[in-house]
């Protein structure tokens, strides 16, 4: 039940319907209201949302006067959760927190810190599921070790990709995160606990892991990724977990990225998050991030982009133009916080810039150049030129073996068996990562010449990329006289760092003579319209005055999750759709 104006009218909209009236302003936007000294309704201005306190008969008088129609036999309770569930605020919505971060980061800390404010400040328990103690253990008890720190997480990555491999599902541990949370809910439900509750998994390390739970979480979900660098994460798991310095290399190497499907993959799901924060030694850093990031998703309409995550937002809009076959990149560069020029990866066109599809004036058909972007050739040049490199070196290999005498040694079948292994070498050899051949130019290159064509200085320069910039890419960027590169996914393919180590540097600290590649911290492109858009976003739409022109103000102790996890599938909506029409219809 809603009621959208101010305080004057809503007890102008009750009076004369229940007796001697009395309004006060209980905390911030929320008015209690009373009749004859009995709790009437709290009433939320912002949202608009009313709370029914009374008992059935003057609750009755109030769905008569807000026109919703009630069976007199039905419960107050049920009667205010059906509309809520149906309606923009539902007040007991669970929501799932998924965290990623390398190894050796603070994810510890940041649990703590997300589960403080959310106890304290927003009125919800939190239920914190440990991946390798509740899930990876569960399985794999006997495998765990645990003489020392390092054989410990090695056991458990161990661990974790044998069940990824053994279930040929690398969302398992996900699934069972799921399996836990439901276990969870249904104890508290016995123990009779408050439904609003944030679940914590520390920590997720699989891009299928992220996907399988926004499968079935939905918006419910937020991923937390937390960046820490490589040389603070090395010094922390040497000094503090006593690790020898070849152990943490390979446990941060593997952390990053394994060949094999089901093996590590923290870096291919960093950057899914819906929210980035850093760590870099500044307790309270993480922390006011944290409480930022909690603000946004229970719905502070006061909380606007930082001038990094609206240009990185940008990167994002400008990657979406790209009709790459194989990914979508934008770029951006930005000066004094104004945008100078975008980019995408695409096919170049005669005259300056990327195709754009071509409308049709008359027929109003949007139609791509014949013999332009790649699709419209059916093939991606880069790769059909690797394979050519690829097939010219295995044939010139397997001319060697048989003019070498090799043959004569050997029966057929060791030689099919050799010229396979050669096959196999080859093609899975460093070959596959050259980019060189492709037509597309890149997104950090057209943002770069995009400047140019309209004669703009890119000197000192900021340049926000979606993807960390290739070497080819880097090197142009630090001719440019760009000064700064803020990025969002690592890309491991890129030698920039290794080529120019004396112009490049990686990190959030300025230094001198060299380009500062910062990776991104804020919200993620995926969740923007969700916690800035006033209407746009899923959840409920944000309000920021009362009608007399004072803001409303927002406290964490009062507000609700935006996007909330209703606890009905659509089909079940459908049929409270379906109830609630036919109630107010009796009206009509
Ligand atoms: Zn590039």
């Amino acid at each position: 039940m809603k009621f959208h104006g101010n305080i004057d009218g809503l007890v102008e909209k009750l009076s004369g319907k229940v007796e001697k009236l009395k309004s006060n302003q209980k905390e911030g936007v929320v008015y209690n209201i009373t009749s004859n000294d009995e709790k009437l309704i709290n009433w939320n201005e912002a949202t608009g949302t009313i709370e029914v306190l009374c008992d059935a008969d003057k609750a009755n008088i109030l769905f008569e006067l807000f026109n919703v129609v009630s069976d007199k036999t039905y419960k107050i309770d049920n009667e205010t959760k059906q509309e809520n569930f149906l309606g923009e605020v539902y007040t007991d919505s669970e929501l799932v927190i998924g965290l990623v971060g390398a190894v050796g980061s603070r994810l510890g800390q940041l649990t703590d810190i997300l589960k403080g404010y959310l106890v304290d400040r927003f009125k919800y328990d939190v239920e914190v599921i440990s991946v390798s103690s509740q899930i990876i253990k569960k399985y794999k008890e006997d495998k765990i070790q645990t003489n020392d720190e390092f054989s410990r997480i090695k056991s458990y990555m161990d661990s974790g990709n044998e069940l990824r491999n053994e279930s040929n599902d690398n969302s398992f541990v996900a699934l069972d995160a799921a399996r836990v949370i439901s276990e969870v809910r249904e104890q508290r439900e016995k123990e009779g606990k408050t439904k609003r509750v944030a679940y914590i998994i520390n920590s997720l390390k699989h891009d299928e892991e992220i996907k399988r739970l926004r499968q079935i979480y939905s918006e419910g979900f937020y991923q937390v990724s937390l960046y820490e660098s490589s040389q603070r994460r090395s010094e922390y798991l040497i000094k503090d977990k006593g690790m020898q310095t070849q152990q943490v290399d390979e446990l941060i190497q593997r952390d990053e990225g394994e060949e094999k499907g089901h093996g590590q993959h923290t870096r291919d799901a960093f950057h899914l998050a819906d929210y980035f924060v850093k760590y870099d030694g500044s307790y309270d850093g993480l922390r006011n991030s944290c409480f930022r990031f909690l603000s946004l998703i229970f719905g502070d309409p006061f909380i606007t982009p930082t001038f990094d995550e609206f240009a990185t937002y940008m990167a994002f809009t400008s990657s979406l133009r790209s009709a790459d076959l194989s990914r979508q990149v934008g770029a951006v560069i930005a000066r004094d916080e104004t945008i100078l020029s975008t980019g995408a990866n695409d096919i170049p066109k005669f005259g300056g810039g990327l195709y754009w599809p071509v409308v049709d004036k008359v027929t109003g058909e949007v139609t791509d150049t014949s013999d332009g972007r790649d699709y419209k050739r059916d093939e991606d040049s880069n790769v059909k030129e690797k394979e050519k490199i690829s097939e010219d070196l295995i044939n010139s290999l397997l001319k060697l073996i048989d003019s070498s005498g090799v043959s004569t040694s050997k029966n057929e079948g060791e030689i099919t068996t050799l010229k396979d292994e050669i096959q196999n070498v080859v093609k899975n050899s460093k070959i596959k990562d050259i980019t060189e051949y492709g037509r597309v130019v890149h997104a950090e290159m057209e943002t770069l010449m995009s400047c140019s064509r309209e004669s703009i200085s890119t000197k000192g320069a900021t340049l926000y990329a979606t993807t960390f910039p290739c070497h080819n890419c880097a090197k142009h960027i630090i001719a440019a006289g760009i000064e700064r590169v803020v990025f969002v996914e690592p890309y491991p393919k890129s030698k920039a760092l290794d080529f120019h180590r004396e112009s490049v540097t990686i990190g959030f600290d300025t230094a001198d003579n060299k380009v500062v590649f910062e990776p991104f911290v804020g919200v993620g492109a995926r969740n923007f319209l969700n916690v800035f858009s006033m209407s746009l976003g899923s959840g409920y739409a944000l309000k920021r005055k009362s009608k007399n022109g004072s803001t409303l103000p927002w406290s964490a102790n009062d507000s609700q999750l935006r996007t909330a996890l209703l606890p009905y599938s659509y089909l079940e909506r459908e049929d409270k759709a379906k109830d609630l029409i036919q109630r107010l219809s009796k009206n009509v």
